[in-house]
């Protein structure tokens, strides 16, 4: 099985409303792991109308995920960009 995108990562969650993640089949994959010299103002705007912004913040930061989560940047669950 491929993963496609950042969304396709979320199952593993314990939330249950990940199925209504704006980044959900979002073709720009890369925007999800920017290069510390690139912007994320792409993925910020789509994290921007998602309605499970604060559960997908809180994943990231409980399970130690990198890129782009609920509008953050994180590296291994840390914030490193706001
Ligand atoms: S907050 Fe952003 S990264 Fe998290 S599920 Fe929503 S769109 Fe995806």
């Amino acid at each position: 099985m491929t993963v496609e995108v950042l969304a396709d990562l979320l199952p593993i969650s314990d939330s249950h409303g990940w199925h209504r993640a704006a980044c959900r089949g979002d073709p720009n994959h890369e925007a999800w792991f920017p290069y510390p010299s690139q912007d994320f103002e792409y993925a910020r705007a789509v994290c921007g109308r998602c309605p499970i912004r604060p559960d997908c913040r809180g994943f990231a930061e409980r399970t130690g995920q990198s890129g782009v989560w609920g509008g953050h940047e994180f590296d291994r669950g840390k914030m490193i960009r706001e």
